[in-house]
């Protein structure tokens, strides 16, 4: 079995449920009392959340690139970065390792060509929804992403660093990401991809009747694969 490389804190809450979820799906392949090996970095996230707001995405990369660098020297075979948005600066964190980074958006990609979806909407940050690093690795697998309006995109946004990176999971929020997951469906959506790791926390599939892709298990389902495979 690899030794699992994450770069986590952002923010923690979702990083216990990558860590989790990389567990449980070690043990449910192997059984007993098998459970993953792992390599963490969690970050201080009101460090990296300020220099996103400031537009500083080269300081995050060099903070991030450090993290890596530790993981790899400590031990990790691959490196997940466990969040959508610093996706942003994967090919910086990429060139100061030598191990594989599992890109978040290219195993969405593939899971969403697998079940033949052509048009998907996105949720996520704002960064995530409206600039190119992400969206442009789901178009370069023949999918039409859909996003969001304006007044929209920022309640969506608000609310993953308002409330959900902060561990709080309120009714009105959901309404409100159900109405938005509403809208994208009658624009054509066939699918709703949860670009952000901690949607899923607030979102889940028993709420609405739009497949949803959840990235973070998704992620996690290619790790756990990865790391099994010869
Ligand atoms: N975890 C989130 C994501 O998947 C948002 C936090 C961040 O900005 O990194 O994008």
């Amino acid at each position: 079995m690899k030794t699992i490389g994450m770069l986590g804190g952002m923010s923690w809450e979702s990083t216990q449920s990558y860590y989790s979820a990389l567990n449980r799906g070690i043990n449910q392949a192997l059984g007993g009392l098998h459970s993953a090996r792992i390599v963490m970095h969690s970050v201080d996230f009101a460090e990296i959340a300020e220099l996103q707001a400031r537009d500083d995405w080269d300081q995050a990369a060099l903070i991030l690139g450090n993290a890596a660098a530790a993981v790899e020297s400590a031990g990790a075979d691959f490196l997940l970065i466990c969040a959508n948005t610093m996706h942003k600066v994967a090919p910086a964190i990429q060139q100061r390792i030598d191990i594989p980074l599992l890109h978040l958006a290219d195993a969405t990609a593939r899971a969403l060509t697998t079940d033949g979806v052509t048009r998907a909407g996105l949720l996520g940050t704002r960064y995530t929804m409206e600039q190119d690093f992400y969206r442009e690795r789901l178009e370069a697998q023949g999918i039409e992403v859909l996003v969001p309006n304006e007044h929209d995109r920022t309640f969506v946004h608000d609310v993953i660093y308002s409330q959900l990176c902060q561990g709080i999971v309120s009714d009105e929020s959901r309404a409100g990401y159900l109405r938005v997951i509403d809208s994208l469906r009658e624009q054509g959506a066939q699918a709703i991809v949860l670009g952000c790791t901690e949607i899923a926390l607030l979102v889940q599939q028993q709420h609405t009747e739009v497949p949803l892709y959840d990235t973070a298990q998704i992620h996690v389902n290619e790790a756990v694969a990865y790391a099994l495979a010869p």
